[in-house]
């Protein structure tokens, strides 16, 4: 419509939601702004506590703000979907199919744009290592960090139930990994205070770090003060080691050593999503994100409400 211009905001973390939050019901140039936010997931839960719901300390649904909800009460538009290609000729954004079960439940479609926003974060960065892929959970979306749990109780009570050990490996020695660890501990003992006994003896947790110390970019105090309170709390810390390969029973360490493991999490490094694959034109970093240090054109959205 030529009286509204159309802001579409492609991934809604805490960024995007924000955003779509706050210029909703808002005018630009004398026009609308229709505001219309895009994302894979039904619903934001804060990214920081991902490791929580990972370990199953907390629960998603208590933590998650609905996209729909927020859209209707706030006035932008909720369209559910993964974004996977940009026409920036066309000014569109190319929506997947929506399924479940193997079932389509809502077919491609493209969304059209006056403004567009990415807000799309990031994912772990595998490096190229083989069997990340196949193996390792990754625990950087609300749904990777739910299915994780999933695993992570059935796989434990397996133990339990067998009288043997359940070894988590965890590459990435990063605030991701380090915050993991320690939460899988405390799984443990909170499963005592329901009534299994010895829950901690059938958990072991390995973290893996390929550089000399935990939390790389912090001060060195900051790094032994956690390494030494995660050993105290039993995890079994391997820096200076890099992964080379995942298979289904652990993992190869640079120099032929293996590591077995019956859960993978992959938590060493961020890279920008496969979305970012469409702007291959635009100038990119190494990590593949989009170099934005040059505003390329000021917007001024007015504050007044429409
Ligand atoms: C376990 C964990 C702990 C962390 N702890 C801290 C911390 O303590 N302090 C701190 O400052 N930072 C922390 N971070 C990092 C912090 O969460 C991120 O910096 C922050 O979430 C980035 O916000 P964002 O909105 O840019 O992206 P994100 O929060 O990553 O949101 C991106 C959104 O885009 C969506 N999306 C992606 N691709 C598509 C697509 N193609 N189509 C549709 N939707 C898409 C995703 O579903 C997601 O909702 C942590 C991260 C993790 C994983």
């Amino acid at each position: 419509m030529a009286d509204e211009h159309r802001l579409v905001v492609v991934g809604g973390g805490i960024a995007g939601l924000d955003v779509a939050t706050r210029l909703a019901r808002r005018r630009t140039g004398g026009k609308r702004l229709s505001v219309t936010l895009v994302d894979r997931e039904a619903a934001y839960v804060w990214k920081p506590i991902l490791h929580t719901i990972a370990a199953g300390t907390s629960d998603a649904g208590m933590q998650e703000t609905i996209y729909a909800a927020q859209a209707r009460t706030r006035g932008f538009h909720f369209s559910y979907g993964e974004a996977v290609g940009i026409d920036r000729a066309r000014r569109e954004v190319q929506l997947a199919p929506v399924t479940a079960d193997g079932e389509e439940i809502v077919p491609a479609r493209t969304i059209g744009y006056d403004t567009l926003v990415l807000a799309v974060g990031s994912r772990a960065n595998d490096f190229g290592t083989p069997g990340v892929a196949e193996h390792c959970a990754s625990i950087d979306s609300r749904s990777g960090a739910v299915a994780f749990n999933d695993r992570l109780r059935h796989q434990l009570l397996k133990a339990i139930v067998a009288g043997s050990t359940l070894t988590v490996g965890i590459v990435g020695g990063g605030a991701t990994g380090v915050e993991l660890a320690a939460e899988l501990i405390q799984v443990a003992s909170v499963a005592e205070h329901f009534g299994i006994a010895a829950a901690s003896d059938h958990l072991k947790v390995v973290l893996i770090e390929s550089g000399p110390r935990l939390l790389g970019p912090f001060p060195e105090r900051v790094s032994n003060a956690v390494r030494h309170k995660l050993e105290q709390l039993g995890v079994e810390i391997r820096t200076g080691t890099r992964v080379t390969a995942v298979e289904a029973s652990g993992f190869t360490l640079d120099g032929g050593e293996t590591v077995s493991a019956g859960l993978k999490v992959w938590a060493a490094g961020v890279k920008a999503p496969p979305l970012m694959d469409a702007l291959a034109d635009l100038e990119r970093t190494r990590s593949v994100e989009v170099a934005v240090g040059q505003p390329v054109e000021v917007r001024v959205f007015s504050t007044a409400p429409r």
